[in-house]
């Protein structure tokens, strides 16, 4: 059995289990960062509830500095995993037991060492009303520029064991590229203390940022299958150099360069073009790309349209 190194802190009021947890991935560092400093923020007679922080869920990822353990079995796709397989699978395993003892969960990303995430608080859109009513709340809350609901059928995710067990969840993603982004921290402490805030386990008058301001630029509901599946899309054609064109955040239109895959020398070059119109929510900044990595992932435009 994997033991998930956790950290308890039991509130002096009645109030729910919150589980907040980072590094599923072992290469995505502000949330392992940012969960610490929510455990040196919140003090057991301000809680109201109880509060569970996992500040690195993928130890074995972690250690070797990497997305996943030495399996390489992604733990976001091995859920709920089992007793008695590898590394990853016993740490799905545990994860998703823990998981089902909250009432509400957060689930802490980034782009990891080989991607930027513009960023962005997702949920499943469940078609139970109150529980994606719980989970929009906790996204706005969150306040990060983009709230993005997507297919809730998606498998193997800490967040399809949440689904299964009904607890309203979140995931959020900032950035990446193998940094630990000061701002990203930031955000990611302020957003788990709104959210205990939303859930009244805090006193929204005792936050840093209380008002609050909101960041909220964009909210997207994508009901379409697979979406919220960031590494299907723009995938590279070839193994090379990527020369991105395009920065994160940036609008582009359908068939804009995202950007070029070139050999060794430079002398033969591909030229990828996007799929798609949009943002760009997702980069690749490791340079050297292997056929079928994904290059960019854009926000269409016709779903920003398409919402209020
Ligand atoms: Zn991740």
């Amino acid at each position: 059995m994997v033991e998930i190194l956790k950290r308890e802190i039991i509130g002096q009021h009645d109030g729910p289990h919150l589980l907040i947890t980072g590094g599923v991935h072992g290469d995505e560092f502000e949330p392992m960062r940012a969960i610490r400093r929510v455990g040196a923020v919140v003090t057991p007679d301000a809680l109201h509830g109880r509060l569970t922080l996992v500040p690195v869920a993928n130890e074995a990822a972690f250690l070797r500095g990497t997305r996943t353990a030495e399996d390489l079995l992604d733990l976001a796709r091995t859920c709920p995993g089992k007793p008695d397989g590898t590394i990853t699978e016993r740490t799905a395993f545990a994860l998703s037991q823990l998981i089902r003892t909250a009432d509400y969960y957060i689930d802490l990303h980034t782009g990891g060492n080989t991607m930027s995430v513009w960023p962005l608080v997702g949920y499943k859109l469940v078609p139970d009303e109150r529980m994606l009513d719980a989970q929009r709340r906790m996204a706005r809350a969150f306040n990060l520029p983009l709230v993005w609901g997507t297919d809730y059928r998606l498998e193997g995710r800490t967040l399809s064991v949440a689904r299964d067990a009904q607890i309203p969840s979140i995931y959020a993603e900032y950035l990446g590229s193998g940094l630990c982004d000061q701002n990203g921290v930031d955000a990611y402490v302020d957003g788990c203390l709104n959210v205990m805030a939303e859930l009244q386990m805090l006193d929204a008058a005792s936050l840093p940022h209380h008002p609050l301001t909101s960041r909220i630029e964009y909210e997207v509901d994508d009901y379409r299958e697979s979406a919220g599946h960031m590494q299907i899309r723009n995938q590279s054609p070839c193994t090379g150099f990527f020369e991105p064109a395009v920065t994160l955040g940036q609008t582009i239109a359908a068939g804009d360069p995202l950007g070029d895959v070139c050999n060794t020398l430079g002398t033969e070059r591909i030229t990828v073009r996007a799929n798609e119109g949009g943002i760009v929510i997702v980069l690749r900044t490791f340079s050297r790309v292997m056929q079928g990595d994904a290059l960019a992932v854009i926000l269409e435009t016709e779903l920003i349209h398409n919402n209020p």
